[in-house]
C-alpha cells in the first residue's frame, strides 16, 4: 500500500484537479460519516469548488446542527450524474447504497476511510486503519490543502472524533485525537454543548426499545458473551433507526463480558447484527467473514436467514477467534 503522506498528496491533487463533487457517507449514517462528509463540503468550499452531498438514508436528527447540514439530499432526490465522487468512511462501495443512478461512466472516486476491512475500492484510496474516525483524516487533509480551519469545519471534525471515540473514551483516542481536538476548541467549538446533542440527549423512542432489549438480554459462554435482539413488532415505524444503537454497549460493557452482540430484525429474515468487544476478540474479522466489515473492537453485518442460525454460526465464530481461547486466563 502507498505510504500515508503519498497518499494525502494523491488525495489533495485529485481535489486540485477537479471542480464539481458528490460526497457521499454511508448508510445508516452514524455521527463520523456525517461529519466527515460536512467537513469535506467546508473544505471544498474554501476552495471554491461546487459538490452536492448525498447519503441514501434519513440523517437522524441529533445531527442536524452541523454546519450545512441541510444541504444532505437523500440519494432519490438529486437527478444529477457525477464524474468525481468523495466517499467518507465506507469499507466498501456497497455500504454507499443506491448510488449507480448518480454515477457517470466512468466516474472516479476518491475513498476516504479509516476501516480496516476497506476493500481499496476507490481510484484514489485514502486510507489510514490507525485513524479513530475518518474525521481524523479530512483535518489530515485539510492540513494537507492548507485550509484555514473556521468554526464551522472544526465542528463537524470535532463531532466526527467525538462520537467515533465515544466521547474519548474507546481504545481509540490516541494523543493525536486529543491533540487534534484540543486545537480544534481553540477555532470555538463546544464539548458542552456537542456532548450533550450527540452523547448525553435520549429520545422516548430509545428508551421504549432498550426496555425490550435488557429484558431479553441473555449472557453465554461463561459470562464472556452477552446479546440481546430485536425483532420487527418490537420495532413499529415510529421507531428511528438510530434509537437502536447504543443497545450493543449495555451486553458490552457487562463485567466479565468480552463479545456483546446486538441482532436486529429489519425485515422477515434479515438481520442486522452490530458486534462489539472489550479487548481481545477481533470482531472485526469475524463480521468480515460474515461479509460485513469494521474495527477490531466494533463491527457489523447483515445476515439473511433466521435468528437462531446467525446466532450458533456467530456463536461458534467467536469461540474460533485466536484470542478466545486467552480468555479467563489472563491476570
Ligand atoms: P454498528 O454496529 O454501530 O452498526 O457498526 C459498527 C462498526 O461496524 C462501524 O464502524 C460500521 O461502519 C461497521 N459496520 C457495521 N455494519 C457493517 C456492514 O454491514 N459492513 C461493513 N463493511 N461495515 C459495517
Ligand atoms: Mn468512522
Amino acid at each position: 500500500m502507498t505510504d500515508y503522506k503519498e497518499q494525502l498528496a494523491n488525495a489533495a491533487s485529485f481535489i486540485q484537479q477537479n471542480d464539481h463533487f458528490l460526497i457521499v457517507s454511508h448508510i445508516n449514517p452514524d455521527g463520523d460519516t456525517i461529519s466527515s462528509s460536512l467537513a469535506l463540503a467546508h473544505l471544498l468550499k474554501a476552495l471554491g469548488k461546487s459538490f452536492q452531498i448525498v447519503n441514501q438514508d434519513q440523517i437522524p436528527k441529533k445531527f442536524l446542527f452541523l454546519p450545512l447540514a441541510d444541504q444532505i439530499q437523500r440519494i432519490q432526490n438529486v437527478k444529477e450524474k457525477f464524474s468525481v465522487i468523495i466517499s467518507v468512511d465506507l469499507a466498501d462501495r456497497l455500504r454507499m447504497g443506491d448510488i449507480d443512478p448518480l454515477v457517470a461512466e466512468g466516474a472516479k472516486i476518491l475513498n476516504i476511510d479509516h476501516h480496516p476491512t476497506n476493500d481499496h475500492f476507490g481510484d484514489v484510496n485514502l486510507l489510514l486503519p490507525t485513524a479513530a474516525a475518518t474525521a481524523e483524516i479530512v483535518y489530515d487533509l485539510t492540513d494537507q490543502l492548507e485550509v484555514p480551519i473556521d468554526k464551522n469545519l472544526a465542528t463537524c471534525i470535532y463531532t466526527g472524533l467525538f462520537t467515533d471515540t465515544g466521547g474519548f473514551r474507546y481504545s481509540n483516542t490516541s494523543p493525536k485525537v486529543m491533540r487534534i481536538a484540543a486545537e480544534l476548541l481553540e477555532y470555538g467549538v463546544s464539548p458542552s454543548e456537542i456532548a450533550e446533542i450527540t452523547l448525553e440527549t435520549i429520545t422516548k423512542g430509545h428508551i421504549d426499545v432498550l426496555k425490550i432489549a435488557l429484558s431479553k438480554l441473555e449472557i453465554i459462554e461463561d459470562g464472556k458473551i452477552a446479546w440481546t435482539f430485536l425483532e420487527k413488532k418490537d420495532l413499529p415505524d415510529t421507531i428511528l433507526s438510530d434509537e437502536t444503537e447504543g443497545i450493543v454497549n449495555y451486553c458490552r460493557n457487562i463485567e466479565g463480558v468480552e463479545v456483546g452482540v446486538f441482532f436486529k430484525e429489519t425485515e422477515d429474515h434479515v438481520i442486522k447484527v452490530s458486534l462489539r468487544s472489550k479487548k481481545i476478540v477481533d470482531v472485526g474479522a469475524i463480521a468480515k467473514s460474515f461479509g460485513g466489515g469494521g474495527h477490531a473492537r466494533a463491527a457489523g453485518f447483515t445476515f439473511h436467514g433466521p435468528l437462531e442460525e446467525v446466532k450458533a454460526l456467530l456463536r461458534y465464530k467467536i469461540k474460533r477467534d485466536e484470542g478466545w481461547s486467552r480468555l479467563g486466563n489472563e491476570t
